[in-house]
Formats: C-alpha cells, structure tokens, sequence
C-alpha cells in the first residue's frame, strides 16, 4: 500500500507511525511545503508541549458529540500508552500532560527520527498545489517534479488549520478540497485573547493578572458558558487561558454580540465583600482596597466608577465597588486574530467525511487532525486529536489492506 500524507504536524507524524506498525509493508511519503518537520509543534505549550489531556473529555470539542465513540475508546491512558510504547516518557501536570522532557523541539526530533528508523519518507519543500484521483489512484501536484507521475493509494490529508500562518499551515489544503467539492465551514481564530469594546482605563492594568470565573451571557442576559482560570488583562482586551476557551466558546457558537464579565473574587459573595469592606474601611480608611488588590487594579476600579482618587471614597461607594468586583463587565468586540491563535475553528465538515475520517466522495483519501471541523480548548486536547484522528485513520488502513 502507498500512502502520501500531506502535511508533517503531528497528524501526519502519528499517522505514519500508527499505519506502518498496522501495515509494516506500507510505503508511505509525508510531504511538507516548510523546510522544517511539524513547526508548529515546535512551538506548543510554549516551547513545553502539552501533549494530552488527562481529563480529556469530548465536551470540550467542538464536534466531540459525534466521536463520542473514538472518545470513549481513546481516553487518555490508552493515548499515554501509545507514547509509552514508542518511549515517549509523559509526565502530568495537574491535568496536563507533557513529555518528560518538557521540550517540543525533543518531541518533534523524537517523532521525525523514529519515522526515518522506520523506513518512513519525509520529504520537505514540498507544496501541495492539487491532487488528481484516476481511477484507485491518486496523484499530487506539487512544487517538486520528482513526484510528477507518483501514484499513491491512499491520500491522507493533515495540512492543519490557518493559525499562526508564519508555522506552516495556511489553510491552502482545505481550500484545495473546497475546490473538489467538500464543505469547509470557514476557519476562524479560536483560543485566542479577545478585544473588549470598554477600553477606557485599562492602561492601569495592562500586563496584570488576576484569577477570577469568567462568563459569558448573551444578548438577553442567559449565561452560556463559565470557566475559573487567570485574566491577563492588556490595554485593548483580555487573554490568558480561560479567555482563548471563551474565544473558542464565542466562535464555535456564532455570538456576534455577547457580554464576558469577570467574578474576580468567586470565593465570596457580594454582601460577603461588602462586610468586609465595611469592616476594614471603618479601620483603615481609603487604604483598606489595598488589602484586596493590586494599585493598577484599584486605579481601574475607580475610574469604572468615576471616582477621582483612592482618596475621595466614600462608605457610600462600597456597595458600587464590591458589585463591580464581582461581575466586571466586557462587550466583546473581536478575537486578535489567527496570528495570536492556537487553533482554528472550522475545517472541513464532518458530514463529509465517515466515523473513521475517510472522505465519503472519495474512498483512500482521509482528513486528520486540524483540518477537520473539530477542535478543542486549551490543555493538551487539540494534540490529544490529532491522536485520536491518527487512531481513527490507522485502524481503518489496516482493514482496508487486509481487503
Ligand atoms: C502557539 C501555539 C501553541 C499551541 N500549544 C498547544 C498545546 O500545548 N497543546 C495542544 O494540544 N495544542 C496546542 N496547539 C495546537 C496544535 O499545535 C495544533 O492543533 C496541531 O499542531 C495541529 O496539528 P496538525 O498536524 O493537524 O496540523 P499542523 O501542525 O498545522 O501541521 C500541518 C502541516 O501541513 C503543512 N502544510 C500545509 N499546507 C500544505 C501544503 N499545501 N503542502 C504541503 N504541506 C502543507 C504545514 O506546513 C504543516 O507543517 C498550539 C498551537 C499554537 C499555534
């Protein structure tokens, strides 16, 4: 069997190694238009690479509903396994789980040298324009005439999604398959930091951070989606991991208009704030914020609610000031973009393609990883697909070679 995979992210890496130990005899070909195995794993989990989920969940995809099997049999020990099999070492994090290494850049090395010790063809340079399929076969255009003619019997598909461009995958693939005929639900920039409509004051707290439960209600006032997590807050938004899952939340579901407030003291209830407030201000005058936030914090606070100076407030200001703590409110007005993006929501829709991501029009050609219509929030789940997608596509080459 002759298997071109386009594309050398983790997809196309784990495809390649799952097929070749389902189908030893199998000549595969992996094909990158980068100079540079997988580039953007490069630069996972900041350089550490939070290569699975411990608590992965297929709730926290979009499109998870309709894996629900593959999730069910690939949890996260059987996907650890599979690294431990290889001699991949993973260690945790709470529920993120990483290489023992804590190195992307060794993951990358470890996955390109074990596909070359297995006989396994990488070949860089090398830009997918189009693909052809004559009869079983199917035939690539590309960039490097040394494959003109090449006729592969199966073509998996696992050029990514359009985040981040600069690391290689540009959305050029699921373009190419809109052109046959697929049905791409537009990319958008999810697990990014979001753009707030009240801009005003938060020079005071650009490059702070606070934990706080973050939520978003709609139009009508119907809370959709809560998470705890830390708020890095900047001079035009908010970002920090909680806020990339919101961005997530706010794409997949198609919220042109939505509100996100912040709970910065989730602990407490506002009565419970204010008590306390009371307390300490009847001790400690203006000086008692102090005690409860940052200086750049509390200067925000006042200018949310129009007092000129820490001084000047008031015992009649603390009601005013606890509620705001508790439910500090943002229009969204816009994601930063796929150039501050780790993933991108959308690809190519599921209904194209069977449970085990083999395209339903074209029998031998597969989708995996990014591309397709799913993706996950932050912590290891998008690489955790990529797996699961490489999983689905092996055991289906493995009946087909058994044919
Ligand atoms: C900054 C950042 C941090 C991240 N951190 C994490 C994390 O810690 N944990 C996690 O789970 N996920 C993380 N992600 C998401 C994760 O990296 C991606 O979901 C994952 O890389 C997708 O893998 P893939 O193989 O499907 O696609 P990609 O990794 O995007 O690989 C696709 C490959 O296809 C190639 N290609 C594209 N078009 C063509 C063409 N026309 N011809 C030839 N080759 C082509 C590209 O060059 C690329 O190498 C992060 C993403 C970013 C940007």
């Amino acid at each position: 069997m002759k298997i071109a995979i386009v594309g050398s992210g983790p997809s196309g890496l784990y495809t390649a190694l799952l097929t070749k130990e389902n189908i030893p005899d199998a000549d595969i070909y992996i094909f990158d238009k980068e100079a540079k195995v997988g580039r953007k794993m490069y630069a996972t989990g900041n350089g550490k690479c939070n290569i699975l989920n411990k608590n992965l969940n297929k709730k926290s995809f979009k499109n998870g509903e309709n894996f629900s099997k593959a999730f069910e049999v690939y949890d996260f020990e059987k996907l650890k396994s599979i690294f431990d099999r290889w001699g991949l070492e993973i260690c945790c994090i709470d529920d993120y789980a990483y290489p023992m290494s804590f190195s992307a850049s060794s993951v990358v090395k470890f996955l390109t040298q074990k596909c070359q010790n297995n006989g396994i063809k990488i070949i860089l340079n090398t830009t997918m324009f189009e693909y052809a399929k004559k009869g079983n076969k199917y035939y690539l255009n590309t960039n490097n005439t040394k494959f003109d003619g090449f006729d592969f019997d199966i073509l998996v598909m696992a050029g990514g999604g359009k985040s981040q461009s600069k690391l290689g995958s540009d959305g050029s693939i699921a373009h190419i398959l809109s052109l046959h005929g697929y049905q791409l639900n537009e990319f958008k920039p999810g697990l990014a930091p979001i753009k707030v409509k009240e801009i005003e004051g938060l020079s005071h707290v650009n490059g702070l951070r606070h934990k706080a439960e973050v939520s978003i209600y709609d139009k009508s006032n119907t809370l959709l989606f809560s998470e705890k997590g830390e708020v890095l807050f900047k001079n035009d938004g908010i970002s920090g991991i909680v806020i990339f899952n919101c961005e997530s939340f706010i794409v997949r579901n198609n919220l042109s208009a939505c509100e996100i407030r912040l709970d910065l003291f989730p602990d407490f209830s506002v009565d419970e704030i204010l008590d306390r407030f009371k307390d300490s201000f009847s001790k400690n005058g203006f000086l008692f914020l102090n005690g409860w936030l940052e200086q750049g914090f509390i200067d925000y606070i006042l200018k949310r609610l129009r007092i000129k100076s820490q001084q000047q407030i008031a015992i009649t200001n603390l009601k005013d000031m606890s509620e705001l703590l508790k439910s500090l409110s943002f229009t969204y007005k816009e994601s930063y973009g796929f150039d501050q993006s780790q993933v991108s929501v959308g690809g190519i829709d599921i209904d194209c393609l069977s449970p085990s991501l083999e395209s339903i029009k074209e029998p031998g050609l597969f989708v995996a990883g990014e591309l397709v219509d799913v993706d996950g929030f932050c912590g290891g789940n998008n690489l955790s697909w990529c797996l699961i997608s490489s999983l689905l596509i092996s055991k289906k080459l493995k009946e087909i070679s058994h044919r």
